[in-house]
């Protein structure tokens, strides 16, 4: 899902989490095993060596 976090929101270590206001935040999901990412990044992330592209391409 496109929030405005670059390359994370075509990421699939991605996962957008809101809060109860209705605000999305983008979350890293390989933060989970791997300590050289941080769980929250600041967007928009322009450059990421964990980026692995979605098998499929959704236009949102
Ligand atoms: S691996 Fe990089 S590009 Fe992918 S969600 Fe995490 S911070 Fe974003």
């Amino acid at each position: 899902m496109a929030i405005g976090a670059g390359l994370c929101d075509r990421c699939a270590h991605q996962r957008v989490v809101r809060n109860t206001r209705g605000s999305a935040f983008s979350r890293c999901e390989l933060a989970r095993t791997d300590p050289a990412f941080v769980k929250y990044p600041r967007v928009p992330v322009l450059r990421c060596p964990g980026f692995e592209g979605r098998g499929s391409a959704r236009a949102e």
